[in-house]
């Protein structure tokens, strides 16, 4: 449909041109039920009321200042997202893979020249630093030689605990890995880290960039853990369909960057702010969560009994299946014959990422489509 997009993305062939809630439309007007939210992006759903009118009523505000002044969104921003998780203090970002670069600086800063540990099957996004921290051959061998001093171990205690020593700046993990397909890292392995990086001073960073703001069915993931990280990234559905995000830390990295150290002309602009404080008065909502728990419980259940389905995993509404055929090609036919947006995160497995704002009727239909091609 362009042939003056660089050509990162294999594209399909449909182009939207409306959403509300669950639904979306494309150029044509043929409407479909949207279960990946521009991956976990539109978890208030498309076009929520409450995010439209905060964008426009401060569109008729002020659009920017830029970050050598305040401005109220963001400022009260800072506080709601600092008391709501690790009480120290926000850094913001336009993007997840910023807000990941902000957490690796902050490490570095905090043990000069210390080695991250991350662990396989993670995804932190595309640029240097985050990329340097996604270890897929794939998707780095072209881009070498990256930032020095990454080391990519097991998802598991031993192996974390192997790998964390004296000279370790951080160990940077999802608390369910996203883009590998829905792959929760284990109570004990996250135990194992904290530890681990208790015992030699390392920072322990959540990127939750996927799993925060509600997606697992509390609003931060790592709060049904026994763990509590140094930091914390969020980005995707903070802006509720805006895009923002944020480095947190928790009071004892609070200080370490100081002026001059880091910085974005963007970040934390009024608009992306209000946007932000009309999803977050969604997606902090207990309610929501405990519903986003039930639909998860029913989505899971419904799709373990289908034909052709092998595996089930997720917590939530963050939900993946795993299929004996074909995943890129039914999900395709997904999108193309039954209008139901997901997404393949690997040869067999589908990934279902719905706004959390759906009902148990959407659900139904979902799978119902799904069943109709298995
Ligand atoms: C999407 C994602 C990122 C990257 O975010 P961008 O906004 O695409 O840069 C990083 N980490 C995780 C866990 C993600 O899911």
């Amino acid at each position: 449909m362009s042939d003056h997009l660089i050509q990162t993305y294999a594209r399909y062939p449909v182009e939207f041109a409306r959403g509300e809630g669950w639904q979306l439309w494309d150029a044509d007007g043929n409407e479909y039920l949207d279960f990946l939210t521009g991956i976990s992006v539109s978890s208030v759903g498309h076009r929520h009321p409450a995010v439209v009118a905060a964008i426009k009523e401060q569109a008729d505000r002020l659009l920017h200042v830029g970050n050598l002044f305040f401005n109220a969104p963001m400022t009260a921003l800072a506080e709601r997202l600092a008391t709501g998780s690790l009480g120290g203090r926000v850094f913001f970002t336009n993007s997840g893979a910023e807000a990941v670069e902000a957490a690796l600086k902050l490490a570095r800063k905090h043990r000069r020249g210390g080695t991250i540990v991350t662990v396989h099957g993670g995804f932190h996004g595309r640029t240097y630093g985050a990329l340097s921290a996604t270890p897929q051959e794939s998707k780095q061998a072209p881009f070498a030689p990256l930032v020095p001093k990454f080391t990519a171990v097991a998802p598991t205690a031993e192996a974390i605990t192997g790998a964390v020593d004296g000279d370790t700046a951080a160990v940077v993990v999802e608390v369910i890995q996203g883009e590998s397909g829905v792959h929760a890292l284990s109570d004990e392995t996250l135990i194992a880290a904290r530890r681990a990086c208790d015992e030699h001073g390392a920072a322990l960073i959540f990127d939750e960039i996927q799993t925060g703001l509600g997606r697992t069915g509390s609003l931060w993931a790592y709060e049904q853990t026994p763990v509590v990280p140094d930091a914390l990234t969020t980005a995707k559905a903070l802006g509720g369909g805006l895009p923002i995000g944020a480095l947190f830390t928790g009071p004892k990295l609070a200080d370490v960057l100081e002026p001059g150290d880091h910085g974005s002309t963007f970040a934390g602009g009024p608009l992306v702010a209000a946007a932000a404080h009309a999803a977050l008065d969604v997606l902090e909502d207990p309610a929501l969560h405990a519903r986003v728990n039930e639909l998860g419980e029913r989505l899971r259940e419904r799709l373990a009994e289908l034909p052709g389905v092998v595996a089930v995993r997720g917590r939530g509404l963050m939900n993946a299946f795993e299929v004996e055929t074909d995943a890129p090609d039914l999900v395709r036919r997904l999108l193309l014959e039954q209008r139901l947006v997901s997404n393949a995160t690997g040869p067999t497995t589908v990934r279902l990422l719905p706004p959390l704002t759906i009902g148990e009727a959407q659900v139904d239909d979902a799978v119902a489509r799904i069943a109709a091609l298995l």
